[in-house]
């Protein structure tokens, strides 16, 4: 062969021995066949076959796997972001003058993409308060085809009763889908309290380092399947292998990550608790939450993540209490290695119920720094609210006394 032939074409060298345990990172768009009637025929191999790069790679596989066996489904499909995955999770099934339900408290994104872009194709877009199964069972009509659950809420942390409104659902024909960002797969299982479709943000947890963007669609009956991925193919949605070999990477130490992330995190949950502008911790595994008993009965454990409701005295000096942390840095996502403290915002996600608490809640992401060091910057937060709150109140007392 001549050299430039030589330089194009990859040898084979022997694999014999070779077993490394990482997995390898497997880069393709094309695949070639062994021949002709290998190619003409290659629409027969099917999901679990390779035909092309944008359809799956080893390392994209072998991912996908790990997902379906850890949430009891049969296939799974990686999409290029959490969002990405919730919004190819519904569109598969919803054509003009078909209507969706979605929890109230779902992740802004998805209730914009549902607001904007499924309504824009004709799709009727309902709302359902999460805390009550009735009003799903008062919403679902001949038409609807998906309701769409998050728990807990994103942000204000509703827990929802799964398997009751999976039946009602179901009694409906509708399909039941989960977006379990929060909890992970390790601590929920959608897939066996009623759903049929499961997605996660795996850029969060599962990746666990803030670096990949990642989703993914797990599907409890093979009758779905087939749906999506055409879709998904011809809208030519697909993951980078190295992406997905940073989040296999990341795989192999989530659950200690999510474990000891979880831990302190309800620690430092029911301390905050305490403190007298504190007015709530949202927080499922508190025994003070009002969705604890139903948190208990279906889920595995909680996370990392929690949000904190402050009284109405110490809002105001948020951001430059936020400014005096350290260790904590100041950002949106979670999951990651980096403890993360973020204000959110509630007005405006809210359709068909009201959110009676302050419009902005201080949302904290436990990440792996060192817990005491964690806690003294959560206590110096406390401590500049308090300190803060102090000046306002004696600002407020001269005022009064120089003027009556
Ligand atoms: C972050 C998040 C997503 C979106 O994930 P991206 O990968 O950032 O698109 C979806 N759902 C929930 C609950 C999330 O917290």
């Amino acid at each position: 062969m001549n050299d430039l032939t030589q330089c194009v074409l990859t040898p084979s060298v022997s694999m014999d021995g070779f077993a490394p345990l990482g997995v390898g990172v497997h880069r393709a768009s094309t695949i070639v066949f062994e021949d002709a009637a290998a190619y003409a025929s290659r629409g027969e191999r099917g999901h679990e076959g390779y035909s092309y790069g944008l359809y799956g790679t080893p390392t994209t596989r072998t991912l996908e796997a790990k997902l379906t066996s850890l949430e009891g489904g049969t296939w799974t499909f990686l999409a290029p972001s959490g969002q990405a995955a919730n919004a190819f999770a519904v569109l598969p099934f919803l054509s003009a003058g078909d209507h969706v339900l979605i929890a109230d408290t779902a992740y802004p994104p998805m209730r914009d993409f549902t607001t904007t872009d499924l309504r824009r194709l004709g799709v009727e877009v309902g709302f359902f308060d999460p805390k009550s199964p009735d009003d799903v069972r008062a919403k679902m009509r001949a038409m609807t085809k998906i309701v769409w659950c998050e728990s807990p809420g994103s942000s204000t942390m509703e827990i929802l009763d799964l398997p009751a409104i999976a039946r009602i659902a179901h009694e409906h024909g509708a399909l039941v889908g989960v977006d379990n960002t929060w909890a992970t797969p390790l601590n929920f299982k959608p897939l066996e309290h009623g759903a049929d479709i499961v997605t996660e943000a795996l850029t969060k947890f599962v990746s666990g380092h803030s670096d990949v963007l990642m989703g993914s669609i797990t599907i409890k009956d093979t009758a779905l399947l087939k749906p999506i991925r055409s879709l998904i193919g011809r809208m030519g949605i697909g993951v980078s292998p190295d992406d997905a070999s940073l989040v296999l990477r990341g795989f192999e130490t989530f659950g200690v990550r999510l474990r000891h992330s979880e831990r302190v995190a309800l620690e430092f949950a029911r301390k905050i608790e305490l403190h007298p502008l504190v007015e709530h911790v949202l927080h499922p595994a508190l025994e003070t939450s009002p969705d604890h008993a139903l948190w208990k009965r279906d889920f595995l454990g909680s996370s990392g993540v929690f949000s904190i409701l402050f009284k109405n005295e110490a809002i105001a000096h948020i951001p430059a209490a936020l400014d005096t942390l350290k260790v904590f840095a100041i950002g949106a996502s979670w999951g990651g290695t980096r403890s993360l403290a973020a204000p959110m915002s509630i007005d405006g996600f809210r359709s068909v119920t009201s959110w009676s608490g302050p419009d902005v809640i201080l949302r904290l992401s436990i990440g792996l720094e060192d817990e005491y060091e964690l806690w003294a910057d959560i206590e110096g937060l406390l401590a500049s609210l308090d300190q803060a709150v102090t000046n306002a109140e004696t600002r407020a007392e001269r005022h009064t006394l120089r003027h009556g």
